[in-house]
Order: C-alpha cells, then sequence, then structure tokens
C-alpha cells in the first residue's frame, strides 16, 4: 500500500509515520530529511538548498521530485511508500500522479492530520531529534522518555529551522500553498482527516483503524 501524510509542521507526520512504517512494514519516506541529508552530506543540491530550508521556505519543485522520484521508483519500495511532506503543493501533487501511473502504482489512503498554530508552536519550539536514531521528542513534554532515550541525551538536537520566526514562515507557506492540495484530495473516498491535537498513542490507533479496514 501506498499512503500519504498531510499536515503542517508539527503536526506529527514524522512520528506517526515512522509508526506506520514499523507496524505495516512500510518505507519512510520525508522529503524533509531527504533534503536535510543532502545538506548534511555537502552534496551541490544540499548547498543549493541551505539557505532556503533554514528560512523556512519551500525548496523549488524541480528539486525534491528529482530526488523523490528515485526512492518512489525503486523496485525495493514499490508499492511499500508511506510519504512524509509531499506533495506540498498543487505541481507536486500533480507530479506525483504522473509518477506513480507511470510506474503503475496508485495511493490507497490519504491521511490529514489537522492541528491548530497554537498547539503546532508549542511542539515545534521543543523539538529534539536523536541524531543516531532519528527519533523526536518534545523537551517541555517528554522530560521521561528522553530521560530513558536508549542513545543517551548526548545525540539530541534541536533542528536549525525550529526557531519562533521560521515556526511561523513554515506555518503561513503551509497554509498559502498546501491548502490546495488538500482541496485536491479531500473529494476521494480514501482521504481521511485526523484529529491531530490528541495524544501521540490515540492518533496512532485511530490510523492504525484506518489502515487494518
Ligand atoms: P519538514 O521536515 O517536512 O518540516 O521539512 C523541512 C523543510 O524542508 C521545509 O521547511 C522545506 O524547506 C523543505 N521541504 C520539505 N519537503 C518539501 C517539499 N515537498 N517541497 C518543498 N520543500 C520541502
Amino acid at each position: 500500500m501506498n499512503l500519504i501524510l498531510l499536515g503542517p509542521p508539527g503536526a506529527g507526520k514524522g512520528t506517526q509515520a515512522q509508526f506506520i512504517a514499523k507496524k505495516f512494514n512500510l518505507h519512510q519516506l520525508s522529503t524533509g530529511d531527504i533534503l536535510r541529508d543532502e545538506i548534511k552530506n555537502k552534496t551541490v543540491v544540499g548547498k543549493k538548498i541551505e539557505q532556503t530550508i533554514a528560512d523556512g521556505d519551500f525548496v523549488v519543485d524541480v528539486i525534491v521530485n528529482n530526488l523523490l522520484i528515485k526512492f518512489i521508483t525503486n523496485p525495493s519500495y514499490k508499492n511499500n511508500i508511506i510519504l512524509d511532506g509531499y506533495p506540498r503543493n498543487i505541481n507536486q501533487a500533480e507530479n506525483l500522479e504522473i509518477i506513480l501511473n507511470e510506474d503503475n502504482q496508485s495511493i490507497n489512503f490519504i491521511l490529514f492530520l489537522k492541528v491548530t498554530r497554537e498547539i503546532i508552536e508549542k511542539r515545534i519550539l521543543g523539538r529534539v531529534t536523536c541524531e543516531k536514531c532519528n527519533k523526536t521528542f518534545n523537551k517541555y513534554l517528554d522530560m521521561d522518555e528522553i530521560e530513558r532515550h536508549e542513545c543517551g541525551n548526548n545525540y539530541l538536537k534541536k533542528r536549525e529551522d525550529d526557531n519562533q520566526e521560521v515556526v511561523i514562515t513554515r506555518y503561513d507557506e503551509y497554509m498559502k500553498k498546501t491548502k490546495p492540495v488538500l482541496d485536491f484530495y479531500s473529494p476521494r473516498d480514501y482521504f481521511h482527516e485526523i484529529d491531530g491535537s490528541q495524544k501521540i498513542q490515540a492518533i496512532s490507533n485511530k490510523i492504525e483503524q484506518i489502515l487494518s479496514v
């Protein structure tokens, strides 16, 4: 099955994508992670996009599309994909339809995590990610879990684009450009809106229920 997770930055897409990937044995394709890897590896693309990501703007479609197509059409990923962070605008949504059609694949589920801006600010400003295992925590909400984390606390880093000003830019950018993607997908019968302000476990349960039908 192929699945798209939609929702503003901080809605919990990454956390839920990790859960779904494990539970249903799927590959998580996070465009944010793929782009950050380019920066970390100091590739030509990485150097081009570094400032854009730091400012909270969208990376241009041609770069994201070219990176993504390699993963989507990879035979070992085929029909076993969770897309997290893509598509983010109508052009990307249309591009995705073309790539999938040409590769004899389709979308089976679209899950939209709906969350208010107030909750998002709190989540993003407290977010820390383990550089070793990529697990994400909130330093205000998950103190106990952080204490017990198996990789220790030395690898926990805050993302550079997780600051107040950039959070607002990213939220506004999302609302402006991704809203049409929701309008594009929402009439489909495999589109599901989920209350993303609930606790992580409650959201995971809801997702599991939807995907197990
Ligand atoms: P995320 O990890 O999903 O919050 O993405 C982090 C940043 O990567 C975003 O603020 C954008 O700058 C960039 N990015 C991620 N996915 C996309 C995409 N589909 N299109 C354009 N830019 C993206």
